[in-house]
């Protein structure tokens, strides 16, 4: 069973008491968390069941809305910053050019490419086994039967798409209003993955 989802307008205020309990204002003027932060620096917080980015949590309850379908961006670019002074709503779109601008653009095994090999699955048939396919050992001569010991199997198989890495990032997205069906395309699963992965009916260690 899926949880329900954060209800913004049910925080208590024990839990803005949480949130001040964890924020320290710097001279800089941000106003930073200090409790656990994701791999690309954001603060995150529990509520009612489930995480919050702590900026956005920061965003709600100094302005009472926030959209699912809205970012809430960084003027200061200083991800653990929650000063609601430093914070602004953004579109995706807005979101993807701000990142770009500070070179935050994903590259190498971030960059989509890696991260979802389907995409360049049917990338030209410059592979031999369409233009030769009857150079490509089949049945017996195939290396899975002739070396069975060397088949990769779980986590080991390049082709796995998940790593524990995508699982934080596809847990963050979701909270940061990522429909479940944008997360499928995204990484290019299957919706009932991510659903599981956001349930953590799946990799529940992480
Ligand atoms: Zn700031």
């Amino acid at each position: 069973m899926a949880k329900p989802q954060i209800n913004l307008s049910a925080i208590s205020l024990q839990d803005q008491e949480r949130f001040w309990n964890r924020i320290e204002k710097l001279e800089t003027g941000c106003w930073e968390w200090q409790a656990f932060r994701n791999r690309k620096g954001y603060g995150q917080m529990s509520l009612q069941g489930r995480l919050i980015l702590a900026h956005r949590f920061s965003f709600y309850i100094h302005n009472g809305h926030l959209s699912s379908e809205l970012f809430v961006m960084h003027i200061c670019d200083n991800p653990p910053c929650c000063n609601p002074a430093h914070l602004r709503l953004g579109t995706n779109k807005e979101n993807m050019q701000d990142a770009a601008q500070k070179g935050r653009m994903p590259k190498g095994n971030s960059h989509p490419f890696r991260l979802n090999p389907s995409l360049i699955a049917n990338y030209g048939a410059r592979n031999g086994a369409n233009t030769c396919p009857e150079s490509v050992a089949r049945g017996e001569r195939h290396w899975t039967r002739r070396l069975p010991e060397q088949i990769k199997r779980g986590n080991e198989r390049k082709n796995t798409i998940l790593t524990p890495d995508l699982v934080c990032e596809i847990r963050a997205k979701r909270l940061n209003g990522y429909s479940q069906q944008r997360l499928a395309d995204e990484y290019g699963v299957d919706r009932k993955t991510i659903a599981k992965v956001v349930n953590r009916e799946t990799w529940k260690h992480i």
